[in-house]
């Protein structure tokens, strides 16, 4: 059991690893799936932002030069007027409305006086028609009056205001009045939405256009006559602007440079979180003389209906996938390892039955033995009393035949019988004892003299052909043997009917690995299929030999010789008819092997 553990150890360990591999390749490729994605979505992402904000930028920049031209347009026309009546500011302006111009508030004529004029100024105006005027200066002098409005919203008219009290408002018109061109002021809150509930107020601006008086008939023909200024709110405007180019897709903010720290002026801001991972892009619009900041954010539905988010559902397939993966190779290295268990634990006893065979076979050795060894012993002292046995028979038979009756010399042919058998088998049985426990002594034998001398010894018995081939020298024990060819040659003649002469040939040829084997065929009974492996077993006499004598054990005491010289012993047919029984030896002492 024990040299299966640290086996089942390393497959354990080999396991682990095989799965912290799959859980790393899986989550790897997934990480590496879902961050090109990623990059994939981002850069989709920050590109869309980029479209959006050069269109938003562009539809801004389309609408300033329109109000810009627009009031170039209107200017152009009450400068146009010999002697402005109010009636024809109306008219002149009848065109202007929020839907033309969204997020405009007004339009006003503004016209400058000093703090002398400004009776006289109310007069004039309210004799052209602006019955209701009612200039309303703010601190000293020279004040900008606006004596003529149109209003574009529900916040009321700004006639009468003044508007120098606004810095802004007085610097583009300065700088109009300087450049001859519409100017756009600073952001600021408008001063008609002083009064404006709070959460209506918002961050706005004004278009200024210079009036120059062009009508040949004009008193003041040629010279600078006062501004047409349009105010702005910020938010209505840029909501107006962006609404179609921005929608729910990004948050606008437009910012005033011009006065320090960038000064939100309108905001965008759809009801839609945004998505910080898309940046910001900032671009500058460019707004008569000055430049405004647009700020472009991305909300999350940017990109709607493409397929954002593609790097969760990697992360997602890929986890799924990756866990398949660890379950499909858990799978594999738990059968792997319990088939492995299995073959450990069939190893183990397959084991524990080949040692308890060993044993056993080491057991039945020792009996065998300790048989063989006890056999000898009985066989050995049973030599002299069946010595005097047969002895006293032959007394009998020679001193006293004559004496004795038909019966008596039965019983006494009966008697040397039984003693010659016994002296066979006792014979026998110290001969299979000696082959067993005997020392050997290991000496070059002359095989073809050996067998020579025993046929020619086994032809006194019976008439025989026994033929000797060329037979070699091997190595081996002289005694032991001539035993062996001895028992084969006897058996030849033996086992041939009596009928037949014996023809018996001995044969030697060289094997493989430095061996001989030894033949000796017969014409003699021959031995069947089924009997040819049992007749080396000690007392196994088969079937055909009941008419000859014999006690089981020659070929036995063969087997164990030939063992003893490491060769191997069988039996095979003659093709010829009888037996050939064969056996091997070494050619040299050195070779220990059986082959
Ligand atoms: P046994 O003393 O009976 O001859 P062996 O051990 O020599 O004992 O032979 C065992 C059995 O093998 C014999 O009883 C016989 O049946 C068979 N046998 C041996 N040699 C031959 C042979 N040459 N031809 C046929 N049968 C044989």
């Amino acid at each position: 059991m024990t040299p299966g553990k640290p086996a089942r150890a390393a497959g354990v360990r080999r396991s682990a690893v095989a799965l912290v591999l799959v859980a790393l390749v899986g989550l790897a490729g997934t990480a590496m799936a879902a961050i090109a994605l990623h990059n994939a979505e981002r850069d989709r992402l920050t590109r869309a932002l980029g479209q959006r904000t050069t269109i938003i930028s562009q539809a801004i920049s389309a609408e300033v030069s329109r109000y810009a031209n627009s009031l170039t347009d209107l200017a152009a026309a009450v400068g146009a007027q010999a002697e402005l009546e109010s009636a024809e500011f109306t008219a002149i302006t009848a065109g202007v409305d929020r839907r033309r111009l969204p997020g405009a508030t007004g339009l006003s004529l503004v016209i400058q006086a000093p703090d002398a004029q400004v009776a006289a100024l109310q007069q004039r105006w309210r004799q052209r028609g602006a019955t209701e005027l009612t200039l309303r200066p703010t601190g000293s002098g020279p004040h900008r009056f606006a004596v003529l409005d149109k209003s574009l919203d529900d916040t009321g008219s700004s006639a009468g205001l003044d508007l120098s009290r606004s810095t802004q408002a007085v610097e583009a018109m300065n700088a109009a009045e300087a450049g001859h061109r519409v100017t756009v002021s600073r952001t600021y809150r408008l001063l008609k939405d002083s009064d404006l509930a709070p959460e209506r107020r918002q961050l706005s601006f004004v278009f200024v256009a210079p009036v120059y008086a062009t009508s040949p008939g004009a008193p003041d023909s040629g010279r600078f006559r006062g501004w047409l200024v349009l105010g702005v709110r910020g938010g209505d405007f840029l909501s107006e602007v962006v609404a179609d180019s921005a929608g729910d897709r990004v948050a606008v903010t437009l910012l005033d440079g011009s006065t320090g720290d960038p000064l939100p002026m309108a905001d965008w801001r759809p009801e839609v979180a945004l998505d910080p991972s898309a940046g910001v892009r900032e671009t500058e619009v460019t707004v008569a003389q000055r430049a405004w900041t647009l700020r472009v954010e991305a909300t999350q539905r940017l990109l709607a209906g493409t397929d954002q988010g593609l790097d969760k559902v990697a992360w997602l397939v890929g986890a799924v996938l990756t866990a398949l993966l660890l379950a499909l190779t858990a799978t594999v290295v738990t059968s792997r390892n319990r088939a492995l268990r299995r073959v450990d634990e069939a190893t183990a006893a397959l084991r524990d039955d080949i040692e308890r065979r060993e044993e056993v076979e080491r057991r039945l050795r020792q009996r065998e033995t300790e048989l063989v060894g006890f056999a000898g012993v009985v066989a050995h002292d049973l030599r002299s009393p069946l010595a005097r046995i047969m002895g006293y028979a032959d007394f009998l038979q020679e001193e006293a035949y004559e004496r004795l009756d038909d019966m008596q010399r039965d019983f006494l042919a009966r008697l040397r019988t039984g003693a010659d058998h016994m002296r066979v088998l006792i014979d026998d049985l110290l001969d299979y004892a000696t082959a067993e426990n005997r020392a050997m002594s290991t000496v070059p034998v002359d095989l073809h003299r050996l067998a020579s001398e025993i046929a020619r010894e086994r032809s006194g018995d019976r008439p025989a052909e026994v033929t000797v081939g060329e037979l070699p020298t091997v190595y081996g024990d002289p005694t032991l043997l001539r035993q062996v060819l001895d028992n084969l040659i006897g058996n030849a003649i033996k086992y041939t009917p009596a009928d037949r002469e014996p023809c018996v040939r001995v044969d030697c040829y060289p094997v493989a690995a430095g061996r001989w084997r030894c033949e000796v065929s017969d014409n003699g009974i021959g031995i069947s299929e089924k009997d040819r492996a049992a007749v080396f077993d000690a007392f196994t006499r088969v079937g055909g030999s009941e008419n000859f004598p014999g006690t089981g054990l020659g070929l036995a005491i063969v087997h164990r010789i030939i063992e003893r010289h490491h060769g191997r012993v069988g039996v095979d047919p003659n093709p010829s008819g009888g037996s050939t029984f064969w056996f091997t030896v070494p050619e040299d002492a050195r070779v220990p092997a059986s082959h």
